[in-house]
């Protein structure tokens, strides 16, 4: 197989309940229970269902670089 162009950046990510954002998990599928996760476009700290949680793409600006 081969493939053209850039892999498709999917992620476990949940809309965020301030800006709307979809901010990434971390997890690598979805959970059975509630996350907390931190948007670290506005702050908003927030609990998260696992029906609140999706396979998507991460919106732009919000993929962590590893810099810390
Ligand atoms: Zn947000």
């Amino acid at each position: 197989m081969s493939f053209h162009g850039a892999p498709t950046r999917l992620a476990i990510v949940v809309a965020c309940k301030g800006c709307q954002k979809a901010v990434p998990t971390g997890e690598r599928s979805i959970p059975d229970n509630p996350i907390t996760v931190c948007c670290p476009s506005c702050g908003e700290h927030r609990r998260y269902r696992p029906t609140e949680i999706y396979e998507g793409r991460i919106s732009f600006g919000l993929i962590q670089s590893g810099k810390r």
